[in-house]
């Protein structure tokens, strides 16, 4: 399972598209994992560690590009979707708006996308704004897992702790995958781990 994983992510990543807007999103095609979560969360960064390279996610980091949602064809196996970041501190009404429409056309219009990665900060756990996208996802009937971010600041007790208040803090939620995978990018704990996980959900390597 972690030799799939690792094969998958050897493997070429490109971006391939970048949707400013409802209507202009990419036709459905290979199997799909989005990744949201705060803004801030070290999103950009766990792709990055995922893939190897140091700057695919970086297009969504450019000012101004942040409601954009970008897709990153990784190995003709697994299209990777990087959604905006959301429950900043000071936007506006109309942009966290924005992003639920935006993301939320999305959502509910991809039968190809096989799950959504809800990143969570390790040492704050479970915000009111994520409270808020796992109520988006459980409506929209998409099944997501929750990972941990930057792991590598919190010490094995503190660790077990938070999956812990995690967990009971997802146990209400429909459409949430009980599992819960601890990550850092930093140090590349369960970054092996989840490229596996997400193996398993890409189309299977050719046979030759
Ligand atoms: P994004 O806004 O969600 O894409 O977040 P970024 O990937 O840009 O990361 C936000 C900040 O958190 C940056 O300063 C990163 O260096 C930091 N960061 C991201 N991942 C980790 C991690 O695994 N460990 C630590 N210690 N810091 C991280």
């Amino acid at each position: 399972m972690i030799e799939a994983g690792r094969r998958l992510f050897a493997g070429e990543c490109h971006f391939t598209w970048g949707a400013t807007k409802i209507g202009d999103l990419p036709p459905p095609a290979l199997p799909e994992v989005a990744f949201a979560g705060r803004s801030n969360v070290g999103k950009s960064s766990l792709v990055n560690a995922l893939t190897g390279r140091t700057t695919l996610a970086r297009v969504s980091n450019t000012p101004g590009r942040t409601q954009q949602l970008n897709f990153f064809d990784l190995a003709g196996r697994l299209t990777l979707v990087d959604l905006p970041g959301y429950g900043f501190a000071k936007v506006s009404k109309d942009k966290v708006a924005q992003w639920v429409n935006l993301t939320e056309t999305y959502l509910a219009g991809r039968p190809n996308l096989k799950r959504v990665l809800v990143l969570i900060d390790s040492r704050h756990g479970v915000k009111p704004p994520d409270t808020a996208a796992m109520k988006l996802l459980d409506q929209s009937a998409v099944s997501y897992q929750v990972v941990l971010t930057k792991t590598d600041k919190l010490t094995p007790g503190q660790l077990a702790a938070m999956t812990k208040t995690v967990a009971t803090a997802i146990r209400a939620h429909v459409a949430a995958h009980p599992v819960i995978m601890p990550t850092s990018s930093e140090t590349g704990a369960g970054v092996p781990e989840l490229r596996a996980a997400l193996a398993a959900l890409g189309k299977p390597a050719d046979v030759s």
